[in-house]
């Protein structure tokens, strides 16, 4: 461990030490929790979850029928309050790598910043607070170990973007003399084998057991874990039809690993990577199944947790994506039985169209609606003219207006995100808050141990 690494722990453990006094005295009659599971949509705005409502049980509204009850979503029922996620600099609107240092560690820090505050100095995150208490640990996502949400629990670095380094740092940097985390499951081949190091050789030769394939994770019986299922991202839910809840099928049998014969409790993060990804495309079909998976997951750590009686399981948003509404083009209404029809995602849309010699039957197996001559002249031209970018956007916005589903943007916004919690201390989430916020409190509660 680096001397700055060091230092940042001790004199960050002792302020929290402080801080978690004062907890503990708040909650002296409630008992601190076991195990921590955060869970982190990425860019899942208040209105995902709104649209995630109506998805979930577009079969069963009647509309126009009155007394409309629309049934709660997993999300809804455990839902406490929000929490803003504005990032250290005067734009209000975070990245990825900024929120999730904040939600790792407490502290607000630049855009792009994996664990580093303003004066890149390190930021202790609570899953390595964890590690130095004798916690398991460990990080799933359905992006790759070394994007920005898992990185900023696992490294620290300057920036984002130095991904072979992120992936370096997560072999190097210990604690207590051992490797940070005790499972990693998501995608990253990319970054951890490369021409000028083997990462996987090596954790495989420190007593890792790896895993390339999400159909072996039933194998998966001892820890420590390394587990890449993909170069980079795994691919998407919507396109994955064998599997589509991957984030689902790897949390089940890791926490029933963290969970075996483990008297110090775990700390685990979950993020739901893709939900951003599919809003950074404005592709509704897409960020629903990730949705779908996400809820899928959050269902699976709740019964865990309500099984456990020891877990305190605490979900949030890093940011938003795509100022997603629901309701378009001054229309009164949104569609989301139309989403359902959509059976791939933009970029396999336009293989398919290229792929295709008859687009308009192609398009109609594959969204369930019919394109207008205009819509398919239009196509046809792009096609002809190999625009796929144009082609792209233009499918998009099919059908998005045919959904009447809108977005602001194709980046993030600065809106304020759900906060969903469950377990010993979830009280203590109700409300409206900071990200900074949910780390404090959750850290405080590792401090005691
Ligand atoms: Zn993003």
């Amino acid at each position: 461990m680096k001397f700055s690494t060091l230092f940042t722990l001790i004199s960050t453990s002792l302020l929290l030490t402080a801080c978690s006094t004062q907890e503990v005295a708040n909650n002296k009659t409630e008992k601190l929790p076991k195990n921590i599971i955060y869970m982190i949509g990425d860019g899942m705005s208040m209105a995902h979850l709104t649209a995630y409502r109506h998805y979930a049980n577009s079969s069963e509204q009647h509309i126009g029928l009155g007394n409309k009850v629309v049934p709660q979503t997993i999300f809804d029922e455990y839902f406490v309050g929000v929490a803003s996620t504005l990032p250290d600099d005067d734009t209000l609107v975070t990245d990825s790598a900024s929120s999730a240092t904040a939600l790792a560690s407490g502290e607000k820090t630049y855009n792009g910043a994996i664990g580093l505050d303003n004066d890149k100095s390190n930021l202790t995150s609570i899953l390595e607070h964890a590690k130095f208490k004798g916690m398991l640990t460990g990080t799933i996502s359905t992006s790759q170990v070394t994007h920005a949400t898992p990185a900023s629990f696992l490294a620290h670095n300057e920036s984002r973007h130095n991904q072979n380094e992120i992936a370096d740092a997560i072999f190097d940097q210990h604690i207590n003399y051992k490797v940070k985390a005790d499972l990693m499951l998501g995608g990253g081949t990319d970054y951890f084998i490369r021409e000028d190091r083997n990462l996987v050789k090596e954790f495989k030769q420190i007593g890792f057991n790896y895993f390339s394939e999400l159909s072996q994770l039933s194998d998966m019986d001892q820890l420590p874990v390394l587990g890449l299922f993909a170069p980079k991202g795994l691919p998407y839910a919507i396109d994955s039809q064998d599997n589509p809840n991957r984030l689902l099928a790897m949390t089940k049998p890791a926490l029933s690993l963290l969970n075996k014969n483990n008297p110090n409790g775990f700390f685990l993060m979950i993020e739901g990577s893709q939900i951003d990804w599919c809003s950074h495309s404005n592709d509704i079909a897409c960020a629903m199944q990730e949705m779908e998976d996400f809820a899928q997951t959050l269902s699976a750590v709740i019964e865990f947790a309500k099984k456990d009686g020891n877990t305190l399981v605490v979900l949030t948003a890093d940011h938003g994506t795509g100022g997603l509404s629901v309701g378009a083009n001054k229309q009164y209404k949104w569609l989301p039985n139309v989403i359902h029809k959509v059976k791939a995602s933009a970029g396999e849309l336009v293989k398919s169209i290229f792929a295709s010699k008859d687009i308009a039957k192609t398009w109609l197996d594959s969204t369930g609606f019919e394109l207008t001559s205009e819509q398919l002249t239009s196509v046809k031209e792009l096609k002809a003219q190999d625009k796929s970018k144009e082609l792209y956007a233009k499918i998009m916005k099919f059908i998005n207006d045919q959904s009447f589903t809108g977005w602001t943007t194709t980046g993030h916004v600065g809106d304020d995100v759900a906060v969903i919690a469950y377990g010993p201390q979830s009280n203590k989430f109700v409300g409206a808050q900071d990200n900074t916020d949910l780390a404090k409190k959750l850290l405080s509660y590792i401090k005691t141990k």
